[in-house]
């Protein structure tokens, strides 16, 4: 199987001059292969969300490597990172961070328009991308409106951020806490739309979340304590709801901290 992400033992620490160095990531080493649906999963504070900064080179590792499509990403220059993200990467971020001054259908197109791709192939490639996501409709419409602030919902505004992730298509798309922000009824709108990708695009995916309920959408997930790999679970094939008893078992184990887990 080819694997599009590798970790060898990635170590982030945070401090050292004071004397207290936070072991953020202490040591993973794991593979992504193409075409998966990943998990990782882990209570506050475990480094999910230091782990994904490191592969997506928003923040540097302190040691060890990360190749991305072959590529070892922990030897890019600084000057070339924008460029490594943009033509690697989709992002789907808690908060959707869509531009409010862009219509929709622009802050979908904006990658391929900083690719300087061709002005028709841009909006045939957003049209079929919206049509897959149900937000064909929507194109026109801004994320933020000061007089309409919920002319669109989050869980519009969330399917509007994955095409735009999708529409480069990435070689990995990384996603921290997608639903964090939605309702329940969004939150599986948009976990379904993320597995349907997935299995019908190949559409390799990393996903940090601390829900169980959405981890249990995922094939395979990865559970970190203290900067650690502790866990590794498949779905195999079991039903949702049979992997997400599994999923809570885990974190039973790892402290049953449910409520504190995020
Ligand atoms: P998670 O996403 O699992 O909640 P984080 O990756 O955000 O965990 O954090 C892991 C650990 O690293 C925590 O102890 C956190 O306080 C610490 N940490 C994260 N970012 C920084 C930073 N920029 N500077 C110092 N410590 C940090
Ligand atoms: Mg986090």
């Amino acid at each position: 199987m080819e694997h599009i992400l590798k970790l060898e033992q990635v170590k982030k620490y945070y401090g050292g001059a004071a004397g207290n160095i936070t072991k953020a990531v202490d040591g993973i080493s794991m593979e992504v292969n193409k075409g998966e649906f990943t998990a990782i999963m882990g209570a506050s504070g475990s480094g999910k969300t230091t782990l994904l900064n490191c592969i997506s080179t928003i923040d540097t590792v302190t040691a060890g490597h990360i190749t991305v499509n072959h590529q070892d990403i922990t030897k890019i220059k600084e000057k070339d990172f924008a460029s490594f993200r943009r033509k690697n990467l989709g992002f789907i971020f808690q908060d959707f961070n869509l531009l409010d001054t862009l219509t929709i259908e622009e802050n979908i197109s904006l990658s391929l328009i900083i690719n300087k791709a061709n002005p028709s192939s841009i909006e045939q490639r957003v049209h079929a991308i919206a049509d897959k996501l149900g937000i064909r409709d929507i194109l026109s419409k801004f994320p933020y409106c000061g007089y309409f602030p919920y002319e669109l919902s989050g869980g519009q505004k969330q399917r509007c951020a994955c095409a735009r992730a999708l529409i480069n298509e990435p070689n990995l798309i990384l996603a921290d806490e997608p639903t964090g922000a939605l309702d329940s009824r969004s939150s599986r709108l948009l976990l379904e739309t993320m597995s349907d990708i997935n299995r019908k695009m190949h559409t390799t995916i990393l996903m940090v979340t601390h829900d169980p309920f959405s981890a249990s959408f995922c094939e395979r997930i990865l559970f970190l304590k203290d900067g650690k790999l502790f866990n590794e679970i498949f779905k195999g094939e079991k039903s949702r709801k049979e992997f997400f008893n599994e999923i809570l078992d885990i974190l039973t184990l790892l402290g049953g901290e449910l409520g504190n887990v995020r």
